[in-house]
């Protein structure tokens, strides 16, 4: 593993990742470092590579060829406990949300403790008073700690993906990875719910990659942007060297090469 100029160790690292699907190349070949508290944006049109890129990072998908180390862990052939081990430390979330709706809001968020408190099934009585008043404590950062005995689909869209934050914030992970967390959102939401995912990764020192597909938001919200297009990393600068017009080049249709 290469250290940083820092000397601390990257917590991604992938090397001439390729995945495939038929004869799509959905990586091709990604070489991508993230140090420590980064804050990356991956952006690219759709179908770019973006959702297939951050699936190896927990271990959901394999690499036909390449490397892929997370948290020190080889996430590639990692299996049984130690994919499990691994996915404990890497909170994730979605653009549906994922949560499950006839539960209540609190037993949600309580469901990101499963995979370090031990027992039976937990009911929502039977969760130890510690995990429950920190479950309380993520609601409260996240805003709805009045809303806990409320039914999680009984929420707007914008509320749904805070839960789903207190949620993967209650695994006490160590990388946040999130997939497009706010496509489903009205722009206002959207930028509501974009400052509270990077404010609450920035107070808890985590390490986050985030897909987008906006450029704006790209801009606004992350430190750095690694642009894909075809599943090749066209750009990885520091956000504040960027601006639209060149982003734009991205979801420019390649062109034609004159021999
Ligand atoms: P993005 O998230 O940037 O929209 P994806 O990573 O979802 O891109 O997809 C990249 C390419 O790989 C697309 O052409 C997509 O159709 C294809 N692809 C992704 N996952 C699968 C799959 N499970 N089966 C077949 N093709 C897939
Ligand atoms: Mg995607």
């Amino acid at each position: 593993m290469l250290k940083s100029v820092t000397g601390a160790h990257p917590i991604v690292e992938t090397r001439g990742l390729v995945k495939t699907f038929g004869d799509v190349r959905a990586c091709a070949g990604i070489d991508l470092t993230v140090h420590p508290g980064e804050i990356v944006g991956l952006l690219g049109p759709s179908g770019s590579g973006k959702s297939t890129l951050l699936r190896h990072l927990n271990g959901l998908t394999r690499p036909d060829s390449g490397y892929v180390t997370v948290l020190g862990v080889d996430a590639a052939s990692a299996s049984g406990r130690r994919l499990r081990g691994l996915r404990r430390r890497v909170g994730v979330v979605f653009q549906q949300f994922n949560l499950v709706g006839r539960l209540t809001v609190l037993e949600n968020v309580l469901s990101g403790a499963l995979g370090r408190v031990r027992g039976p099934r937990y009911g929502i009585v039977t969760w130890p008073r510690a995990v429950r008043a920190e479950a309380f404590e993520h609601l409260d950062r996240v805003g709805l700690a009045d809303r806990a005995y409320q039914r999680a689909g009984s929420l707007s869209g914008g509320q749904q993906q805070r839960v789903a934050i207190a949620r993967a914030l209650l695994q006490r992970p160590e990388l946040m990875l999130a997939d497009e967390p706010v496509a489903s959102l009205d722009p206002e939401t959207a930028g509501s719910v974009m400052d509270l995912l990077v404010r609450v990764c920035r107070e808890d020192g985590l390490t986050m990659v985030c897909t987008l597909h906006q450029i704006e938001l790209a801009l606004q919200w992350t430190r750095r942007v690694v642009g894909l297009r075809h599943g090749e990393i066209r750009l990885d600068e520091p956000t504040h060297l960027l601006d639209a017009v060149r982003l734009r080049g991205l979801y420019l249709s390649d062109p034609v090469t004159v021999p």
